[in-house]
């Protein structure tokens, strides 16, 4: 649980502003990487304040810039800096710990979200919403040419979805849809099945074929 950089309460997971103290914390940043705030100000502008983002650089293995908005604390990345994000933040993930990614998932929507789309801090097209990994729970914001914006706290969320194991049984389940999508292939083409089976099989190929590519296309923007 982080903690108010002002006053030390323990700050709810997905709340920002502490309820002591009123002072609003960034808390995918603050206390957890090493970064600078650049003093010029970017042309992008935050798709929920309409402000001028700030340019902030992270100190990770290799030191590179983001932005992030005074406001609201949303994050803007280049296309693959989240991962850089992830990669160099949370590593040596050996284990898959299905409870805790469903906890962490609960913990984070006790309400239901209202979800809207927002434009791109740079072209200020509408972004497409993505889910970030197998259930990982973060719908980012996408623009295919810019890159992805998130919502304070979503980094953080991100970051314990991969820590519990999330991101390798995304991977898994990855790898035994193709195998799945290989073997029924082969039944259909080389048995002839009563036609009920047979179309239920289809039905399941296309929904495997579908999920396959979306699944990869989802990897792809990642990695
Ligand atoms: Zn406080
Ligand atoms: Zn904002
Ligand atoms: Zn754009």
């Amino acid at each position: 649980m982080a903690n108010c950089s002002r006053c030390s309460a323990p700050l709810p997971s997905n709340i920002n502003r502490c309820k002591y103290c009123n002072v609003r914390n960034d808390i995918d940043l603050h206390n957890k990487h090493s970064y600078a705030v650049t003093t010029h100000k970017s042309d992008r502008i935050c798709p929920h304040c309409n402000d001028a983002l700030q340019t902030i650089t992270l100190n990770l293995k290799k030191p590179f810039e983001i932005e992030r908005c005074e406001g609201c604390f949303g994050l803007f990345f280049d296309p693959g800096e989240i991962n850089i994000l992830l990669e160099s933040s949370v590593t040596n993930i050996f284990d898959i710990n299905l409870e805790l990614i469903s906890n962490i998932n609960k913990d984070r929507y006790k309400k239901k979200k209202k979800f809207t789309y927002i434009k791109c801090p740079v072209c200020f097209t509408l972004m497409n919403r993505v889910n970030f990994g197998h259930r990982s729970g973060v719908i980012i914001d996408q623009c295919k040419k810019h890159g992805i914006w998130t919502d304070s706290g979503e980094i953080t969320h991100l970051m314990e979805w991969k820590k519990a194991g999330g991101e390798l049984l995304h991977k898994k389940n990855q790898k035994q849809v193709k195998k799945k999508k290989m073997t029924s292939t082969s039944k259909t083409s080389t048995k002839q099945s009563p036609d009920y089976i047979f179309q239920s099989q289809q039905t399941t190929m296309v929904e495997t074929d579908l999920l396959v590519a979306l699944s990869s296309l989802v990897y792809k923007l990642f990695t």
